[in-house]
Parts: structure tokens; sequence; C-alpha cells
């Protein structure tokens, strides 16, 4: 059992979303469903004080605000841009189709097909989240998508003028400005303004990631990356100082976002909480970080690096870092987590922005089952068979007539018969 150095003041253990929000997001969805632009309307001037009477940009509002961004920043976009597309590629490049001969004349064969449309969500609620345009779209331009339709919430009532750069550059075909719950509704759905999109990806906060959840089947999403979350494991190698900055640079994401330290050092587990505490009055987030610190903090002392790792998997954190002499230990020593941030020089808010890993994490312990975002996403990883020889048909077709009427299925028997009969096995028995 560890030793609670520092407890988190309301530890939710449940890995769902709030029932509020979930009834929240089920009236909007069903609103939108109902009556389309007016809905997504209406909503956007409740939620988020945006009145037009069209949010989709055309293409010379999105020039002029593109040519009103600053050449360094679209430079810097262009870099993190390329970055991303590079680690994309690599990707796309290990994903083969193949095909085999299983029998004499039998062909199995698989395809990666992307997915016509995909709808791209970049978040804005709190800070215009810029990089998760690179993230969503150039992801699906690499792995071939074709229309690319991406959304991002009104700033303070205008177009946030970088993310709007950002999802320009990276490729996306239709752009909007469409936050929340209404702007996944109609995404996914359709409305008068928007054609329906295959498959949605993006992180956002507990409502956007609960909209993705419902609406799962009658669209395809990329996984339930909600409110982020981080987790540190520290041995006595570790710097107390960096520590604290990392658990903030995460916690200032929203009063919701987990930020956790798993040590095998008390004096750096109690080192850093002094130093976060030192830290949190001079940061401008302060006030948002601290109240994730306050509620959802915690440092943890375990006996030793076995019993860290083992621990950090229950939480099955969306980002962990490793502050230990052989941080490449946890590649082998630990399996859930969402993404891994390997020594002191190595930090989440690289992955966030610049480094070139995709930054659209699970969170909320989806970690368990699924990575984050990748070109494998906007893939449908398809099957076909052909059988082009008389004797492996025949051979089939009599063993498809036994399979299926052990299951009582005369019909599906009868398809295999007919075969077998055809190329020279059993006579139809019917
Ligand atoms: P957001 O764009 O996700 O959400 C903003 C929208 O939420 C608004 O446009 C509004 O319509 C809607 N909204 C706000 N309050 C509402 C209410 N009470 N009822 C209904 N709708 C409401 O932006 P954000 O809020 O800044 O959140 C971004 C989130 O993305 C953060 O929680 C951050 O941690 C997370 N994030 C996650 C990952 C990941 O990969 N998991 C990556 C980056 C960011």
């Amino acid at each position: 059992m560890p030793v609670v150095l520092k407890p988190a003041a309301s530890k939710n253990n449940v890995r769902s979303s709030r029932p509020d929000v979930v009834d929240t997001v089920a009236e909007v969805i069903a609103d939108v469903r109902a009556h389309g632009d007016e809905a997504v309307h209406r909503y956007s001037m409740k939620f988020d004080a945006w009145d037009r009477a069209s949010y989709r940009l055309g293409p010379d509002e999105i020039r002029s605000i593109v040519s009103g961004v600053p050449t360094s920043v679209l430079e810097d976009l262009r870099f993190v841009q390329r970055q991303v597309q590079n680690f994309a590629q690599a990707q796309r490049d290990s994903v083969h189709d193949f095909e085999i001969e299983s029998l004499p004349g039998v062909y199995l064969g698989q395809r990666n097909i992307p997915v016509t449309a995909a709808g791209a969500y970049v978040p804005g609620g709190r800070y215009p989240l810029t990089a998760s345009a690179h993230m969503t779209i150039v992801t699906a331009k690499v792995a071939g998508v074709e229309r690319v339709a991406a959304t991002t919430p009104p700033n303070e009532g205008a177009p946030p003028p970088i993310s709007v750069a950002a999802m320009h550059l990276a490729g996306a075909e239709e752009i909007y400005v469409l936050g929340g719950v209404q702007a996944v509704a109609a995404l996914a759905l359709g409305t008068e303004t928007i054609d329906p999109v295959n498959m949605l990806a993006g992180p956002g906060n507990a409502y956007v990631a609960e909209a993705k959840r419902q609406l799962f089947g009658e669209v395809g999403i990329d996984l339930f990356a909600g409110p982020t979350e981080v987790l540190i494991v520290a041995d006595e190698t570790a710097d107390p100082f960096t520590i604290a900055v990392d658990l903030l640079s995460q916690a200032e994401h929203g009063p919701d976002s987990p930020a956790v330290l798993i040590t095998t050092s008390r004096e750096v587990g109690q080192s850093a909480i002094e130093h976060v505490d030192a830290l949190l009055p001079g940061l401008p987030t302060g006030r948002v970080a601290g109240a994730a610190w306050r509620d959802h903090g915690e440092v943890l002392l375990v006996e030793n690096q076995e019993e860290a790792f083992a621990l950090a998997d229950t939480y099955a954190s969306e980002h962990v870092q490793i502050f230990t002499a052989e941080p490449r230990d946890a590649l082998a020593g630990m399996r859930d987590y969402g993404a891994l941030f390997l020594g002191q020089d190595t930090c989440v808010p690289y992955g966030d922005k610049v480094i070139g890993t995709n930054h659209v994490l699970p969170t909320l312990g989806a970690a368990r089952y699924t990575g984050g975002l990748w070109v494998g996403k906007y893939l449908k990883t398809v099957t076909y068979q052909e059988i082009r020889d008389k004797d492996s048909s025949a051979m089939l077709g009599e063993l498809c007539g036994r399979a299926s009427r052990l299951e009582n299925f005369e019909g599906h028997a009868r398809s295999g018969d007919l075969r077998a009969a055809r190329h020279g096995g059993a006579a139809l028995p019917w």
C-alpha cells in the first residue's frame, strides 16, 4: 500500500461522465437532431454567446483571418505541422495491406481504406487549443481522408485567428466556428449547413467527450479524449522543482485535471509538494491549476520502482512522465498509459505543442483499451477473399455445409453444398 503524502480532496474513481453532463448532452443532441441549424444557433447563443447567421467560414474570410496572423507565427505552425506529418507518415508506412494463400487457390487479403469524411474538433473554450488542429487534421490528411470538416469554438466573440490559420494550413476543406456539443452533433448528424461526417476526432472538455460517446455508432469516434491527466513516476534522482513545474503545466488545463506524483523518495515527494505550493501564487493560471491540484492532485510514496509502475498502471493516465535513473525501464515495466515521456528533458507540453507525436490521448481510464489518435484511427481495416481452385472450393463447400447444419442454418449450408456439388464434391442433398 502506498503512503499518501498528499491526498486528492475529491478523488473521483468513477470512470464515466457526470450525470448532469450526460443529461445536458443528451438534450442538446436530441434538439440538433430534430431542429438542425436552428438548434445549433440557439445553443451557440446560450453556451458561447455566438450569434452568426452562418457559422461556416468562407474562403475570403479565411484568407483575411490568416493574413492577419504574424508571419513568424505561421512559420511556427508550419514547423510543428511538419513534425506531426513526419511522424504520422511513419505510422502510415507501418500499416500494410497484405494477401495470403491460405489453402491452394484460396486467397485472403486485408486492405486499409481511409474514411471518406472526418470531423476535427479543435477545442477552444478556455484556451484556443491550436495544436489540436495539427493533431486531427494533418493526421487525417496523411491517412488519405478526402474531406476534413474542422470546427473550433469562438473566442471572445470572434473566430480564434491562430486556430483558424492552423486549420487552414493543415488542409481542412471546411472550417466552422462552433463549439461544444452543438458542434459535435452538427458534424455527426448533419444540418442544413454541414454534411454529416463518417468519423469524429479531437479532444475536448467533459461535454465534448460525452457528446462523442453518445453519438458513437451513428458516427465513428477516435477515443474518449476528455479532461487532461498527468502522472509522474520519480525516484531519488528526480528534481522536485521540475516535477512541480510539470504537474502544474497540466493542472492548468482545468479544475478537473488530475495531477499525480508516485515516488520512491519521501524527500522528493515532500519537496515537490512544497514547490507546487510556492509556484501556484505566481502562475497566471494558478486559480484553475490550484483547484485541480487541491481536488485531484495526489502524491504517493511507494517502496520501489516495480511498485511505482504497477500503481501507475492502475491509473491508466493520459500522460505519464518517467523521472528515474533509467527511464526506459518503463517501456517494459508499464502497459496502461496514453503516452510516455521518458526522462527529465522530455515534458508533456512538448507532446502537446511541438514534438510531433499526437496529443489526442485517452483519459478516464480509456488507456486500458486504446492508445491515442493516430493515422490508423482514420483507416478502416477491411478484408476480402477469393477462391480460384475447384478442389479447395469443393472441400470448403462440404465443410461449410457440415458447419452450418451444426448451427441449424440450412440456408447457409445450401450455399456451401452448391459449390461442393459444382466442383466435384458431394452431390446436392436437397
Ligand atoms: P472545449 O472546446 O472542449 O469546450 C468548449 C465548449 O464547451 C464551449 O464552446 C461550450 O459550447 C461548451 N460548454 C461549456 N460549458 C457548457 C455547459 N455548461 N453546458 C454545455 N456546454 C458547455 O474547450 P475547453 O472547455 O477549454 O476544454 C478543452 C479540454 O480539452 C480541456 O479539458 C483539456 O484538458 C482537454 N484536452 C484533452 C486532450 C486529450 O487528448 N485528452 C488534449 C488537449 C486538451
